[in-house]
């Protein structure tokens, strides 16, 4: 069998970093992939996000092909034809004046880092090395060492350290924590506007508002990792917009390319992003012409077949028809758009290989929980579809 081969081949050679399921997929085209088995399976995962504009989007794969044809990569050592249209189109849709592009969701979060510790010292006044940066518990912000090293995830630490000094760690959702952790050193405080590997959590409605009103009043930044929840997935462009705030800085990753090609960027204000000098940091691949070519049609496929719209519009109905679904083991089903936590009161993976078996993708997040994210050119056939399925395998396992 094809599968088990592959799998064996893997096991063997790769590092075991991951338990994924076993299918061991060969293509895919929008909602849907297709194993080495020739099995074909909805994608309820969309990779994190990453292929919200679902997968191989033809004009994504068309810029692809045509840039690849042309320059791939200058380095910044040179200037390219494809980054300062980039820059202006980012900084236009998102409505922030300065882009700098990176690679991995991690890389931008290192670059807002940077950013924040920065504009601390130069611009705020704090003492050399003493700036602080707040974080939340149960954060996902990456897997370098500075960001594992502020992660309370006991796993993603486990024998990485020393971690990097300089984070405080408060309650998820609590402004008078974060509140109380405010000092004259505090450089910023990073918050995903809704955690998403935490299990979908959205906080309390009011708390973005607040967060952004006491960070303010102490003069640090307030700075959304929006890797996971930007781009559409909650029926806004930003979940941030949910409470209608203007952080100082967003991270962006993930969806930015549509899945072809890693692209991230760290947004913010001129008197941010005035802090980086040349030679201050960088990156060989950040802003190189071909993901700059893909990531400008991915974010055009975005504007301009409604994704975030059509997450808006389905995601309500989609949760509130989840919520129909009588089960002894849902505790909870809560989302915004299409982006959905169905919590258990037990664990998770055994429905996740269940609704494999139905021809459905998801991944179990923080044990209990079913995190469905379907890419947003997702049709309300599809999701019909899809919730057949989901009741299908409740029945199955609860009888
Ligand atoms: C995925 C993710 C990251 C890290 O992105 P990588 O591309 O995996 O480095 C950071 N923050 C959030 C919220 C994410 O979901």
């Amino acid at each position: 069998m094809k599968t088990q081969k592959l799998i064996a081949i893997e096991d063997q050679y790769g590092a075991h970093n991951y338990h994924p399921l076993d299918l061991v997929i060969a293509r895919a085209e929008g909602v849907w992939v297709e194993d080495v088995e020739g099995n074909r399976y909805m994608d309820f995962l969309a990779a994190y996000s990453a292929v919200n504009q679902g997968h191989c989007h033809p004009r994504i794969l068309k810029a692809l092909k045509k840039q690849a044809a042309k320059v791939t990569l200058t380095s910044r050592a040179f200037r390219n034809d494809q980054l300062p249209l980039f820059c202006q189109e980012l900084c236009e849709l998102t409505g922030f004046p300065k882009v700098l592009p990176m690679n991995s969701g991690a890389e931008a979060v290192e670059t807002a880092l940077k950013a924040a510790r920065k504009w601390g010292e130069k611009v705020k006044g704090i003492a050399r090395d003493q700036a602080e940066i707040i974080v939340c518990a149960d954060n996902f912000h990456g897997r370098t060492t500075t960001i594992v090293g502020f992660s309370t995830e006991e796993q993603y630490k486990d024998g990485f350290g020393p971690f990097t000094p300089g984070f405080k760690v408060i309650p998820y959702g609590d402004a008078a924590a974060l509140e109380a952790a405010m000092t004259p050193n505090t450089a910023a405080f990073i918050v995903e506007p809704i955690q998403g590997e935490a299990g979908i959590k959205v906080p309390a409605e009011g708390f973005l508002k607040q967060a952004a009103g006491i960070c303010k009043r102490h003069r640090a930044l307030f700075i959304c990792d929006e890797i996971q929840s930007g781009l559409g997935r909650t029926g806004k462009l930003f979940a941030y917009q949910w409470e209608g705030v203007q952080p100082d800085g967003v991270i962006v990753g993930k969806a930015l390319s549509g899945g072809f090609y890693p692209v991230s960027a760290f947004l913010s204000s001129e008197e941010v992003m005035a802090v980086f000098h040349p030679g201050d940091h960088g990156s060989t691949f950040g802003g190189n012409p071909l993901g700059m070519a893909v990531a400008r049609e991915a974010l055009r496929v975005l504007v301009e077949e409604k994704l975030t719209e059509n997450s808006a519009k389905l995601g309500p109905w989609f949760i509130e028809e989840l919520q129909k679904i009588k089960s002894p083991s849902i505790v909870q089903v809560r989302g915004r758009g299409l982006w959905v936590g169905i919590v258990l009161d037990r664990k998770a993976r055994p429905y996740c290989e269940e609704l494999m078996k139905e021809g459905m993708l998801c991944k179990e997040t923080h044990e209990t929980v079913i995190r469905l994210a379907p890419p947003l050119v997702i049709t309300k056939k599809e999701l019909r579809m899809a919730l057949r399925r989901i009741e299908k395998v409740f029945k199955r396992l609860d009888g």
